[in-house]
């Protein structure tokens, strides 16, 4: 087939700007069949562009004998169309194009891999192998519309409280929290590692711009094959200078409700296409805050389990907790014991002063309180077996003055997967990394 040029083709609406205040007026749009339907002397076409679809009608008689027979097309056929808008109550958003010219651009084969029309949802491992297709499904165009909102809103917000934009390397050449669970790479004749969270950076910048946040992609090397974890995972790093975790536990859920209202404000069609205007609703704030201990004790008298003092809260248990605790909850206090090296003890050096937020049963965040006397963290870091050597350079930067410091760590795949009540983790991203893909 004889695909057509763009030449001087540009678009002049997209389809959310076609309004019935421009009846009677021509439009160019330029998109892709999502729909078409040949009821022999009437055609439509439901052209999708990035932000919504719009019906192409086309009567015998009406239009052109030379539009008519053009418009023969598959679906997902990228297209043009030059035509008339008119409003028409039966339509879909009440108004429908006239086409007067159709450029075929490009052309796809019979048969789709996946569905597109949108009536079954295909499954989704195949979904993911025909990802740039399925992402232009209506789901995701509402799920991505939240994504777009949510990284703007938080911007916004942080900007907002005086917050500097930092980037910070995801290539580092020895390990953040002594993880195992690190990629190794190849850097020229040594091996290096792909970053698995920002902390360190972020900490040496609250000493230069006192408060600092990233949003960005690190690495977990896990073999975690679960709903909620992937191998690269896009995070939110707020590190606050001359503040204690008081401070960072109100500065996030104030975070949280304004971004929810963002989203309910400027997203709602997106939310109600995921049918999640019910659900998704501004929360209120203040969180409930509960002590790791009470946490535990909850869980072993209501539950009937038996994690003792130390212990991490195991999936079962936070399932059972995530029945009886739905919304946004603080869990503080946590044992220092399982807690990393940069975080401050609490008075009772028992407890630290670290936090996670959770949304039933599910972790969005860990924060706190770090430490920032070089001697006490240097004797933090050899005491959890790790070398201090390794860190020589990171240890510098706090014999020049350090400030008192706290933040978190938000995973915003976790919590898209939330706001847009995704079953699994993958949806949340464009391009899921696994344990078992890798590709596209
Ligand atoms: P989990 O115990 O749930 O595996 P974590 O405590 O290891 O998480 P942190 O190191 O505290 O994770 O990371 C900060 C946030 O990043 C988490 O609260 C979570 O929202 C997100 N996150 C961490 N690991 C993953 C992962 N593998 N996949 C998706 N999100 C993750
Ligand atoms: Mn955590």
């Amino acid at each position: 087939m004889q695909l057509d040029e763009l030449g001087d083709w540009r678009k002049t609406h997209y389809t959310k700007d076609v309004n019935p205040d421009l009846a009677g007026k021509q439009v160019i749009l330029g998109g892709w069949v999502r729909n078409y339907r040949n009821l022999g002397g009437l055609k439509f076409i439901s052209l999708q562009d990035k932000y919504g679809e719009r019906q192409i009608t086309l009567k015998k008689g009406i239009v052109s004998d030379k539009v008519f027979n053009k418009a023969k097309v598959g679906y997902q056929y990228c297209i043009m169309v030059k035509g008339i808008v008119q409003t028409f109550n039966e339509a879909p958003g009440g108004i429908e194009i006239i086409p007067s010219e159709i450029k075929i651009l490009n052309i796809t084969p019979d048969k789709l891999p996946i569905d597109m029309t949108g009536e079954t949802l295909s499954d989704l491992d195949l979904r993911l192998n025909n990802r740039a297709l399925d992402l232009r499904s209506l789901k995701n165009q509402a799920l991505f519309e939240i994504r777009g909102e949510m990284l703007r809103s938080i911007r916004k917000f942080l900007f907002n409280r005086d917050f500097t934009e930092i980037t910070t390397p995801k290539i580092i050449g020895s390990a953040t929290e002594g993880g195992t669970e690190l990629f190794p790479i190849i850097y020229f004749e040594k091996e290096a590692f792909l970053t698995q969270s920002a902390q360190l950076y972020k900490e040496q910048l609250s000493g230069v711009y006192e408060r600092v946040f990233e949003i960005s992609d690190c690495f977990r090397a896990e073999k975690s094959r679960t709903k909620r974890h992937l191998c690269e995972i896009f995070t939110l790093d707020v590190e606050m200078g001359f503040s204690t975790m008081e401070d960072v536990l109100k500065l996030l859920e104030e975070m949280v409700h304004n971004v929810i209202k963002d989203i309910r404000k400027n997203q709602m069609s997106a939310l109600k296409y995921l049918k999640m205007e019910d659900k998704t609703i501004v929360p209120e704030i203040p969180f409930p805050r509960y002590k790791y201990e009470e946490i535990i004790n909850l869980i072993n008298k209501n539950f009937n389990f038996d994690i003792e003092f130390g212990e991490d809260i195991s999936t079962e248990a936070y399932r059972k907790l995530g029945e009886q605790l739905k919304e946004y909850y603080y869990i503080t206090h946590w044992p220092m014991s399982i807690k990393p090296f940069y975080i401050m003890p609490s008075k009772n050096p028992k407890y630290s002063e670290s936090f996670d937020l959770q949304k039933g049963m599910l972790e969005l965040t860990s924060g706190g309180t770090r430490v920032h006397n070089k001697e006490q963290l240097v004797k933090a870091l050899e005491e959890s077996g790790l070398n201090s050597l390794a860190f020589k350079s990171h240890l510098n930067t706090f014999d020049y003055g350090m400030p008192p410091h706290g933040g978190f760590g938000l995973g915003i795949d976790r919590w898209l997967t939330i706001l847009c009540g995704l079953d699994d983790i993958r949806e949340a991203v464009m391009y899921p990394r696994t344990p078992d893909r890798l590709t596209p």
